[in-house]
């Protein structure tokens, strides 16, 4: 990498002085910000003789909105995973990508990695996994990680953060800069592309015309990258309080395709679901702010909705068999890039059939049904889906008295049970 040798020649040549470290107060930051288990685990590591930072999303997200506690816990360390095994009793070594530790500490869980070092040219003889476990030093570390505010680590026994890239300033610019030269990191893991959309959803910051260029012409990338992290890396586009923005960089750049190839050939213009997604996505908003989870099986029912809805109308006869028929293969085909797991199938199924059920059903549902988180997501659909849709309105109205009631009933059985 051009960029980490032009670091090393700099110092060397007295050029540039190396990384900045800041103290917490410079940054209106106090060691209480953190949260007390990772702060534990650094410190600990640290007493037993290697160098530990907090970095990542935790460090990122309280330079980024002062006052917010964390919910993400990253440690990384100059101990190998079997060492940070035997410091922590009930820690287990996971992952086959990256060998990590993961920490239970309160009630959380911290993910403990080892300072990657940079393969050479001999290691492409060796496999993908030999090649992303190669372990090294801080400095080797940091040119790893793929944006600068991400590169900030902070030393929990000095106090300070160490910032070798200028994340800090970037944040206080407003910028999202990725680390080295962005075609090649890009193309080196693709995932980083989606990685950027969702920090620019977050954060809402500018990014330089290169970075964007590549945004828009390397996304076919994604393709190859493994359905199971990009599973993981679409829930996290959307469970994080800032789904809507998300989807939004989704559709500016074109990646809802790219994702999901059945709305490439979707007939009706994606504008006309602009009401619906928006709808949608603020709703997974509001969730969040409720301290609510976000159910993958909600999130991928209503993202896959509008692809399932034109194949149904298309139906000439619409039958529970015909209905299921159009499901799995709707299903099936929207599986080819993202991992959608038969579990999480099913349940989307369940809440496109209880679709069905509130569209055509004329008798209540059982009580017990509508206690169920997956009816309660399929209703949230279907109330969505009726602010659309004239003919929907009554029956959706119909519905809520009828939870209604039944929840009430619920309620007093539950009081006089308690009596
Ligand atoms: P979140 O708050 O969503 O967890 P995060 O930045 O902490 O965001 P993680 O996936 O937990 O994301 O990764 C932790 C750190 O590991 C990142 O901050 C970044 O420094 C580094 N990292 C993660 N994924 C990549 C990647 N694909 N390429 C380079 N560095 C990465
Ligand atoms: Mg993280």
């Amino acid at each position: 990498m051009a960029y980490r040798g032009v670091y090393y020649l700099g110092v060397r040549l007295n050029l540039w002085p190396g990384p900045q470290h800041y103290a917490l107060k410079q940054l209106n930051l106090k060691p209480t910000d953190f949260n007390q288990h990772i702060s534990a685990v650094a410190l600990k590591l640290q007493k037993q003789g290697y160098e530990a930072y907090i970095v990542g999303g935790s460090i990122r997200d309280l330079l980024l909105k002062k006052g917010i506690k964390p919910k993400d816990f990253d440690i990384v360390t100059s101990a190998l995973p079997h060492q940070v095994k035997q410091c922590f009793a009930r820690s287990r070594i996971i992952g086959k990508r990256f060998r990590i530790v993961h920490v239970p500490a309160g009630r959380e869980i911290i993910e403990v990695s080892t300072f990657r070092g940079t393969a050479t040219w001999m290691s492409k003889f060796f496999s993908a996994r030999y090649r992303n476990n190669i372990y090294g030093t801080l400095e080797q570390d940091v040119w790893r990680r793929d944006f600068t505010f991400n590169a900030l680590y902070y030393d929990v026994k000095q106090g300070q953060v160490v910032d070798f890239t200028g994340g800090v300033s970037d944040i206080k610019q407003k910028k999202l800069v990725v680390i080295g030269d962005s075609a090649d990191r890009f193309r080196d893991d693709p995932v980083r592309l989606l990685r950027a959309l969702r920090f620019l959803a977050k954060t809402h910051f500018d990014i330089d015309q290169q970075c964007e260029n590549q945004i828009n012409s390397q996304k076919m990338l994604l393709r190859s990258v493994s359905k199971d992290r990009l599973l993981l890396e679409v829930t996290k586009l959307f469970n994080q309080g800032h789904a809507h923005a998300s989807f939004q960089a989704l559709m500016k750049y074109g990646y809802l395709q790219i994702l999901f190839s059945g709305y490439e050939r979707l007939a009706i213009p994606m504008t006309q679901h602009d009401r619906y997604f928006s709808s949608v996505f603020r709703a997974i908003d509001e969730k969040y702010h409720r301290n609510e989870r976000l159910s993958t099986s909600f999130l991928f029912a209503a993202l896959l909705w509008p692809l399932f809805e034109t194949h149904r109308k298309k139906l000439k006869k619409i039958t529970a068999y015909s209905v299921k028929k159009v499901i799995h293969r709707v299903l099936r085909f929207e599986s080819r890039y993202v991992a959608i797991p038969g579990k999480l199938q099913d349940a989307v199924q369940d809440i496109w059939l209880l679709q069905h059920a509130f569209e055509t059903k004329k008798s209540p549902f059982s009580e017990d049904r509508y206690r169920q988180p997956r009816f309660q997501n399929a209703y949230l659909l279907f109330t969505i889906r009726a602010k659309y849709l004239e003919k929907l309105a009554e029956k959706a109205m119909m519905w809520q008295s009828e939870i209604e009631q039944a929840s009430s009933r619920s309620t007093t059985g539950e009081s006089d049970a308690g009596k």
